[in-house]
């Protein structure tokens, strides 16, 4: 007889209440139907299989991509006394956990992919069928999915040798396309999903093209106080970032990156997590598995990989629903660097990252609610305006440049497809330096066509031109055009550019809006 949830809820992890959707998983769980739950991170996902897997008669098996994070989890559910254990390369108790299994003494069984698809695996489970599959981070059996692990497809002839037993499949990141693929891949029907609520009021976002970077990052720290994380995109610039902004600043500033010696990484995020103000600058490792519920900002250096992405990581600011804030500062260069990534990718993945790519650049190019753009994404149909955002604080004007981009096109056009922004802009005004004369290129019927006002819409122009794929970079940073060049030159499309407002000191959270 499987005992009450609500009782167990309170019991087993002392908590008064559901929280937004587990309820309604958790019975569609106990019911055996198959179910595709859709819930951002940090909003319970674990506890809509450990808690069935304790309240149902058998073991549930739980699917899960990271080794690192199975076992946390794995932590977590043995220390309200779930019977737990974990099959993967790195456990040495193999036989161990499998004669628990077999005799009954598991409520809980985490497994790697790649184990889970195995033959033996499969006998195993005929000694006696699991109570549920759980499929953790089921975004990975999707070729949409930013995170595509050819190892969860072996997963289907597993669930399928069992069509009795209830599937959950979780994810907190997922398109329409990646949702509808989950199902068809899981063999879930479109009825079984559930979604919930994806938006953080309590988290104001902001959008920043780069324009000196280190100042910005400056003045970010100077007035944003409480502890905070900045993501940067790579190992080495983690390293760089911290080390000058420690030497520049008054506060504790680290580095976090999967490549450091596990005694300073293991030191630097107790020491974050102790922290009241420190700022962590990190790889996107960073923050996966670790409660901290007072990160007061989240800081992206570069352009994320996805929206989901974004969203995920920005999301490890304000868990406790105090105030906090979220900055994106982006660059023309990393959308042209995700563009030449594309093209190191299979075919059939191709589509997937071009939309992503696409999404990134609706969200920082819009002149509207940057959050209204990230809960659309996630299928939600939220007002026009938060008034926690950027643009919803001070909406910015936006004008035709239309004439401006059509200018600046040409001139790429007419110098030959190979030079910089720098090199463009010195001829388009008429300022010709040594290289613009040495090329002839002061003669060029675009030389000194762009003046006044106009000229400051140079950069802006180039960065819209570029996020919408009308240029391209060479690999040796010359601009050439893009396939969404024609029809601009041809009139049959407009550009219009969001100018940011002039800004005096930078607004907070707490200063209230
Ligand atoms: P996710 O996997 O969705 O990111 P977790 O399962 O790690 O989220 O849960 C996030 C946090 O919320 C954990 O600290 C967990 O203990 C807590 N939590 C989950 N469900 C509840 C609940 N009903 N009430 C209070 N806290 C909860
Ligand atoms: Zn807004």
């Amino acid at each position: 007889m499987p005992r009450d949830p609500r009782q167990l809820l309170h019991d087993i992890f002392g908590f008064p209440a559901f929280r937004g959707v587990q309820e309604a998983v958790v019975a569609r769980v106990m019911a055996g139907q198959r179910t595709l739950a859709i819930m951002p991170t940090g909003a319970g996902k674990s506890l809509c299989y450990q808690l069935p897997a304790v309240a149902l008669e058998g073991c549930c098996v739980v699917v899960s991509p990271l080794i690192a994070l199975m076992h946390d989890q794995l932590r977590a559910a043995q220390a309200v006394g779930i019977r737990a254990a974990s099959l993967t390369s790195v456990d040495a108790d193999w036989r161990e956990t499998q004669a628990r299994y077999r005799d009954g003494d598991l409520d809980l069984l985490y497994v790697a992919p790649e184990r889970a698809s195995g033959e033996g695996f499969r006998s195993l489970l005929r000694s006696a069928p699991p109570a549920l599959f759980a499929i953790d981070e089921a975004h990975c059996v999707s070729e949409w999915g930013h995170d595509f692990r050819p190892d969860y497809r072996l997963l289907r002839p597993l669930l399928d040798a069992f069509p009795d037993v209830p599937r959950l499949a979780l994810t907190a990141t997922a398109d329409a396309h990646t949702r509808t693929d989950i199902l068809h891949q899981l063999g879930i029907a479109a009825d079984g999903m559930i979604i919930s609520g994806f938006d953080r009021p309590n988290i104001r976002y902001a959008v920043h093209p780069r324009d000196g970077f280190t100042a910005q990052i400056a003045d970010l720290l100077a007035t944003q106080p409480g502890p905070g994380i900045i993501y940067a995109q790579t190992r080495a610039a983690t390293e760089k970032m911290a080390a000058s902004l420690s030497a520049k600043g008054r506060r504790e500033v680290r580095a976090y990156h999967a490549g450091l010696d596990p005694a300073v990484r293991s030191a630097n995020q107790a020491a974050f997590i102790a922290s009241e103000d420190m700022v962590m600058v990190a790889t996107v490792a960073f923050g996966m598995g670790i409660d901290k519920p007072d990160v007061r900002f989240v800081a992206h250096a570069g352009l994320p990989k996805s929206i989901e992405g974004y969203y995920q990581e920005s999301g490890r600011a304000g868990r406790d629903g105090e105030p906090a804030e979220a900055h994106l500062f982006w660059g023309a260069e990393d959308f042209a660097r995700a563009r030449q990534r594309i093209f190191e990718l299979e075919e059939a993945r191709q589509g997937g990252e071009r939309t992503r790519i696409a999404a990134l650049g609706a969200l920082v190019e819009t002149g509207g609610c940057r959050r209204a753009v990230l809960l659309r994404h996630f299928g939600e149909d939220p007002p026009a305006t938060c008034g926690n955002c950027d643009n919803c604080l001070s909406p910015p004007a936006s004008i035709d440049a239309t004439e401006t981009a059509r200018k600046f096109l040409s001139a790429v056009y007419r110098t030959g497809q190979s030079f910089g922004v720098q090199h463009i802009e010195a001829v388009l005004t008429g300022a010709p330096n040594d290289k613009v004369r040495q090329r002839g290129h002061d003669r060029l019927s675009v030389s000194g066509i762009v003046s006044g006002e106009e000229v400051a819409l140079l950069r802006p122009v180039s960065r819209a031109l570029r996020i919408r794929d009308a240029l391209e970079t060479n690999e040796h940073g010359g601009l050439m055009l893009g396939p969404h060049a024609r029809p601009i030159l041809r009139g049959e499309e407009t550009v219009s550019l969001v100018l940011p407002p002039r800004r005096t000191r930078r607004r907070t959270a707490r200063d209230g809006a």
